[in-house]
Formats: C-alpha cells, structure tokens, sequence
C-alpha cells in the first residue's frame, strides 16, 4: 500500500507557487492577494480559514481576512462582496461556508464576480467546467485531481466510484474524472443517500472516492484488492482522550482498508492539505488573469 501524502505533495505545490510569486517580485509585478470572508465564529471555519490565510503568506501571497459578526445581516454581506469584486487590489476571494442560517447562501454565491470566484462556486464557473472549458475548478477535487496525477495512477478507462453528489466535492468529482484531461476518461458512477446495494458498486470500483462525511463508512469488505482509496471526509469526533475534546476522522475505515488498497489517503494529511495549495492555485490563475486585463 502507498500512502497519497497530500501534505508532502502540497508542500510541494506551494513551493513552486512561492517561487513563481518570487520571480514576481523580483520583476516588480504585484503579488496575488486573496481575500477571506468568514461569517461568524463557527470553529471548524474559523480553523480552515486561518489555515488559508497561513497558506497566503507562506507562499509570499497578500490576503485579507474580513471577519463579519454572526448577526450580518444578507444585504452588509452583499456589500463586502461588492466592494470586494470592485476592489482591483484583490484577485480572488472566498466566502467561508456554511453560512448563518439567515444569509441565503446561493444569493452570496452568485454575488461574486465569476473572475474571482477562486472557489470555484459560481454557476458560471461550475457551466464552464461541465462544458470542458478553462474555469476555477473548486478547490477540493481539483486537489484530488492533482493527487490522481502527480502520483502517476492510471485512471482512462478505470472504474470510479464518487461516493456523495454535492456541489462542492462529489458532483465536480464525478464531472472530472469523466472528462478528457489527465486523471479522467474514466468510467464514473456517483453514489448518494439513495444510492440501494452501494457496496455491490464499490466492490466493482478501481478507484473510491468518499465523500458523505460518515466517519469510518467506507469498510475493507466494500472494496475489491488493490483498489485506490480517496477519503475526503473530515468530522469531528467526540474523543475525552485528546485534549482539544474531538478527534477527526474520515469517511474510511483507514485500519482495515489500507490492508487491501493499492493507494489511499490519510485523514488528516491527505485531501485536506491539497484543497488549500490549489486555492493558492486558483489565486495565482486569478492574478494572471487580471494582469491580462489590466
Ligand atoms: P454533503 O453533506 O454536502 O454531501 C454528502 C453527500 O453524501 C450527499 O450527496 C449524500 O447524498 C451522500 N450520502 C450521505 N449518506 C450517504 C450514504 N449512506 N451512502 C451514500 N451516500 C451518502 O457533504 P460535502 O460537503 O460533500 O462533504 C463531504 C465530506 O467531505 C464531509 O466530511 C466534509 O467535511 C468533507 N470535506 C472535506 C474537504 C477537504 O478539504 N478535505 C472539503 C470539503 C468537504
């Protein structure tokens, strides 16, 4: 079994996005500048963020974090996105999700200018990757993509099982993996909550992608020998042992399906790491983007 080290891998990204951000500065080109809504102080959001923000100033990026208090009200979040969209300091910006029930979270996303929607969210964008044309790929399965890729796994004509279907990470996944580019042309079924005998499907599957944010689902009896594992679930899990109260997991049964994969992601340290690095991916795409503009 190969352990897909999405922390060694990320690092690496982020080196090589460092070193095109130096070659910036020393031709005195402005640096990309990401922005960061956060909405509230819910802690998971409140973590990734601060993680996205680290990421920005590790790789020589300029970032913004505007923190917002619960009570915003939809109209005071649509004038920061606004303001943002106009702001020509700012290449791209994300609002952290989920939102306080209060906000309609589809009216916030399609607020955001499309050429800075480093996200990846905006009905535009998501058109422009269904259709196969240049986009933001949001961050999560762009990330898997490049895991699939730089660890050279062969995936034309494989048989992929995408286990969720939501906006942010099954359904780009499965769209993906069936395009014409490299990691895709494989043969995709998505598999959701209604989704009858999903082991009958997994068992067939060459690579498995979790993705429903059910700790440990994804047991070694679902899977066929040498198959690739993808485990994109994070939940906090109650835990009195550690100290900070919870323990994460993901959607994988790591114990006993490592046993027979081929390849498999770690939680933490395998999908989560490479989400940030191609966040910082799409703001360095955004920024060259907006120098053609300019
Ligand atoms: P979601 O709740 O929006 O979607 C879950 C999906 O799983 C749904 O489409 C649902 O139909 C499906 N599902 C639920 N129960 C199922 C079952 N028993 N069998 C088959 N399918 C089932 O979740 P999401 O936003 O896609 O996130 C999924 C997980 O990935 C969560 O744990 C989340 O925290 C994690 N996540 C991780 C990253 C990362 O960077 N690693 C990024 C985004 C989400």
């Amino acid at each position: 079994m190969i352990l897909l080290d999405g922390k060694q891998t990320s690092a690496q990204i982020k080196a090589e996005i460092a070193e095109t951000v130096s070659t910036m500065v020393q031709q005195n080109k402005r640096v990309p500048h990401l922005a960061a809504v956060l909405v509230g102080t819910n802690g998971a959001s409140m973590t990734y963020v601060g993680a996205k923000v680290k990421a920005c100033e590790l790789v020589g990026f300029e970032s913004t974090l505007i923190e917002l208090p619960e009570e915003t009200s939809e109209q005071e979040l649509l004038d920061t996105i606004y303001n943002l969209n106009n702001n020509s300091d700012i290449d791209g910006f994300i609002v952290q999700l989920p939102l306080p029930k209060h906000i309609n979270e589809n009216h916030i996303l399609m607020a955001i200018n499309p050429d800075k929607d480093v996200d990846g969210f905006h009905p535009m964008n998501v058109g422009r990757l269904t259709l196969d044309l240049p986009t933001f790929i949001s961050a999560t399965p762009y990330g898997i993509m490049e895991l699939l890729e730089r660890y050279n796994i062969p995936t034309s004509g494989k048989h992929v099982v995408v286990i969720g279907r939501s906006h942010i990470v099954g359904r780009p996944m499965s769209i993906l993996m069936s395009q014409k580019r490299p990691a895709g042309n494989a043969t995709v079924t998505v598999a959701h909550s209604r989704t009858k005998n999903l082991s009958e499907l997994t068992k067939t599957a060459d690579i498995v992608i979790a993705a429903l944010g059910m700790p440990e689902f994804l047991t070694s009896d679902m899977i066929k020998d040498d198959a690739v594992i993808i485990d994109v679930g994070i939940t906090r899990v109650p835990d009195s042992s550690k100290k900070r109260g919870y323990r994460i997991a993901g959607d994988v049964d790591f114990e006993s399906v490592s046993q027979k994969a081929s390849y498999i992601t770690p939680v933490p340290g395998g999908v989560g790491p490479m989400t940030i690095a191609m966040l910082l991916k799409n703001t360095l795409l955004a920024r060259s983007r907006s120098s053609v503009a300019s």
